[in-house]
C-alpha cells in the first residue's frame, strides 16, 4: 500500500512523462503534480495496475490519463485504452482531459454514452478512436453489437467506481471487464471502497498497488477560515465584492495554474488594485521584487500558485483568498499558512464551487474544523459602503481643500438657470463616478443548479426531493439511481410499461432505472414501480412522458438486451 504525503519537489518532468505531454502540460499552466498524480503516475507508466482512493477535484484525471497516454500507440488505429464513467457528464469531462492533455500527440478520443444517437458513435470507431470514454450501458451496447472491439485493448480505467455501484452498474462493470483481454493493465479509482469494489478489485486487479493520499492536521488557531459556494463564471465578480467590504492590508490570492495567476491579476489591476502575479515562469530575481514591493506596501494584492508562493513570509498578508480550492488539503494548510504570522490574526477566505464540495469535507476533516461560511456581499451592502466612503470623501474634501473657485462656479450656474442646489450637487455626484458607477446592480451568486453534481447530490436528495430543476439536469438525474428517492406517483398519472428482459436475463430494478435514466435524461424520482418476472419486466413511467422519450427508449438496451419498450393495450 502506497499512502502518499504530498511530495511538493516532485516536478512533472521528475516522473518520466514524454515530451509531447510535458509540453501540454506547460501550456495548461500546470506547475507541479498534485499528490496523486505524484504517486499514480510512475505505477502506471511501469505498466502496473492500480487501485487509487481519491475523488474528484484531486486531479486524478492527469493521474490516469498522463501514463496512460505515455504508455499508448498514436500509429494503432483501434481501442488500445476504454475509461468507464458512471455519467455521461463525467465521460465528456474525461474525454476533454484526454483530448487537452494528448493534443501534441494525435490521438482519437471517443466518449460513448447513452441519450446520444449511435450514428456519430459508430463513425468514430469506425475510424479508427483509439481511447474510449464511456458509461457502462452503451459501452456494452457497442461491445454486443461487434461495432466495440476490444481484443487489442492494453487498459481499463474505472473512474468513480463507488458512484458506478451506487447507479446499479456494477454487474456491467464486470460484463466488460471479463469481455477484455486477461493482459490488459487497469487502473481503479474509487472515492470511497465498499466492500463490492474491493471484490471487483480482488477479482480483476492484479497484484495492484494501492494509492491514497494522507494529509497531516495542523491549521494555526488565528485564523479564520470561510468558504462560499460560487459558480466558476462567478467566482471574479463575488471576490470583487469581498474585496469592497473587508478590511484587508495585503492579500495573497491563490489559483490553480500559472495562466490563472495572470489572467486574474489584470482582471484586478483593471479594477484598480495595485496588484501582480507571481508563478514559477516569473525569474527568481523579478519575483524577489515583487515580494519586496509586497513588504513595503507598494503592492495591495498578489495572485500566486502554489509553487511560487512556498515559504512566502509577509507579515502584512491580512486576508489568503484560495480563489481555486487546492488539489489536496496539505496544499490548503500550506496556503492558509502565508496569513496569521507573528501572532497576528488573519483571514482565509476559500471558494468553492458546487462539484468541489467534497474537497471542502475533506479540508474540514484533515482541519478537524468546520469552516463558517461566507455570504457574498449584495448589492445592496456595496452601495451602503460605497455612498459611506463617498459621504465621508465629501467632507474631508471640504475639510481640506480650497473650494473658492469651485463655489464661485457653482454660484454662477445657480444664477444662470433655476436649479436647485441639491439637483446641482447630485449631478456633480453623478459626474464625479467617472467610469466606475457608483451604484452596482444586483447579481445572484447563487450557485447554478447545473454545476451540481455527486459531489453533493446527498446533500440534495435528502433536503430537495422534489427540486422543480430535476429534469434540467441529467447528471442529477441519473445520480440518485441506487437509493433512488421515488416521487410521490399517483396511479393515475402513471403507465405500466412492458420490457422484454426479466430475471432469466439477470436484469436487477437498479438495471432498469440506470437504462431509463440514462436514455431517456428522466429524473429517476419519475421512475415508479417496476416488477421483475421471469421473461419481462414491468416499469411505471408518468403518462406526461414525451413521446421523444418513449421512442429513445425503444431503441435503448438493458443488461446488454434491446429493451423492447411496449405499452400495454
Ligand atoms: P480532476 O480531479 O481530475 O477532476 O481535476 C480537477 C481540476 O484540477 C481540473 O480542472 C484539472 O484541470 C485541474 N488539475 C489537475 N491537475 C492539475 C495540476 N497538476 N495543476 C493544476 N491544475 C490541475
Amino acid at each position: 500500500m502506497t499512502s502518499s504525503t504530498p511530495n511538493t519537489a516532485t516536478l512533472f518532468a521528475d516522473l518520466g512523462l514524454p515530451q509531447p505531454l510535458l509540453q501540454s502540460l506547460s501550456e495548461l499552466g500546470y506547475e507541479k503534480p498534485s499528490p496523486i498524480q505524484a504517486a499514480s503516475i510512475p505505477i502506471l507508466l511501469e505498466g502496473r495496475d492500480l487501485l487509487g482512493q481519491a475523488q474528484t477535484g484531486t486531479g486524478k484525471t492527469a493521474a490516469f490519463a498522463l501514463p496512460m497516454l505515455t504508455n499508448l500507440d498514436p500509429k494503432k488505429k483501434y481501442p488500445q485504452l476504454l475509461v468507464l464513467a458512471p455519467t455521461r457528464e463525467l465521460a465528456i469531462q474525461v474525454a476533454e482531459a484526454f483530448q487537452r492533455y494528448s493534443r501534441n500527440m494525435g490521438f482519437s478520443v471517443l466518449p460513448i454514452y447513452g441519450g446520444q444517437s449511435y450514428t456519430n458513435q459508430l463513425k468514430q470507431l469506425k475510424r479508427g478512436a483509439q481511447i474510449i470514454v464511456g458509461t457502462p450501458g452503451r459501452v456494452m451496447d457497442h461491445i454486443n453489437r461487434g461495432t466495440l472491439v476490444l481484443k487489442e485493448l492494453e487498459a481499463l480505467v474505472l473512474d468513480e467506481a463507488d458512484e458506478m455501484l451506487r447507479m446499479g452498474f456494477i454487474d456491467d462493470v464486470e460484463w466488460i471487464l471479463k469481455h477484455t483481454p486477461e493482459s490488459r493493465q487497469i487502473a481503479l479509482f474509487s472515492a470511497t471502497m465498499p466492500k463490492e469494489i474491493k471484490k471487483v478489485a480482488n477479482t480483476y486487479l492484479n497484484n495492484p498497488e494501492h494509492v491514497k493520499i494522507e494529509t497531516k492536521t495542523t491549521t494555526a488557531s488565528t485564523i479564520r477560515q470561510r468558504y462560499s459556494l460560487v459558480n466558476n463564471n462567478q467566482k471574479l465578480h463575488a471576490f470583487a465584492r469581498v474585496l469592497e467590504v473587508v478590511d484587508f492590508d495585503a492579500v495573497i490570492v491563490f489559483v490553480r495554474t500559472k495562466l490563472a495567476t495572470v489572467d486574474v491579476a489584470e482582471k484586478l489591476s483593471a479594477r484598480g488594485y495595485r496588484c501582480q502575479a507571481l508563478n514559477g515562469d516569473i525569474p527568481q530575481n523579478q519575483r524577489e521584487q515583487v515580494i519586496d514591493k509586497m513588504k513595503r506596501g507598494k503592492l495591495d494584492i498578489l495572485v500566486a500558485t502554489d509553487v511560487a508562493a512556498r515559504g512566502l513570509d509577509i507579515e502584512r498578508i491580512s486576508h489568503v483568498v484560495n480563489f481555486d480550492i487546492p488539489l489536496d488539503t496539505e496544499s490548503y494548510i500550506h496556503r492558509i499558512g502565508r496569513t496569521g504570522r507573528a501572532g497576528r490574526q488573519g483571514e482565509a477566505i476559500l471558494f468553492v464551487t458546487p462539484r468541489e464540495r467534497r474537497l471542502l469535507n475533506a479540508i474540514e476533516r484533515a482541519t478537524n474544523s468546520p469552516m463558517e461560511t461566507m455570504e457574498i456581499p449584495s448589492a445592496n451592502d456595496i452601495n451602503k459602503k460605497r455612498a459611506s466612503d463617498f459621504k465621508q470623501l465629501i467632507g474631508e474634501t471640504i475639510d481640506k481643500v480650497d473650494l473658492e473657485r469651485f463655489s464661485q462656479l457653482v454660484s454662477e450656474f445657480m444664477q444662470e438657470g433655476d436649479s436647485a442646489p441639491e439637483t446641482i450637487a447630485a449631478a456633480l455626484a453623478y459626474i464625479a463616478q467617472s467610469n466606475k458607477p457608483l451604484f452596482e446592480a444586483e447579481t445572484e451568486f447563487k450557485p447554478e443548479k447545473r454545476e451540481f453534481d455527486r459531489s453533493d447530490r446527498n446533500e440534495r436528495s435528502r433536503g430537495r426531493s422534489n427540486s422543480r430543476d430535476g429534469n434540467r439536469d441529467s447528471r442529477d438525474n441519473n445520480r440518485d439511481r441506487g437509493k433512488r428517492k421515488k416521487g410521490p406517483h399517483k396511479a393515475e398519472d402513471m403507465r405500466t410499461y412492458r420490457i422484454q428482459v426479466g430475471r432469466n436475463d439477470g436484469i436487477k430494478p437498479g438495471n432498469i432505472v440506470g437504462a431509463i435514466a440514462n436514455e431517456a435524461d428522466l429524473d429517476s424520482k419519475n421512475i415508479g414501480h417496476i416488477k421483475i418476472n421471469d421473461d419481462h419486466s414491468t416499469v411505471d413511467l408518468p403518462k406526461a412522458m414525451p413521446k421523444a422519450m418513449i421512442k429513445k427508449l425503444q431503441k435503448a438496451y438493458v443488461c446488454g438486451k434491446p429493451m423492447g419498450l411496449t405499452e400495454p393495450n
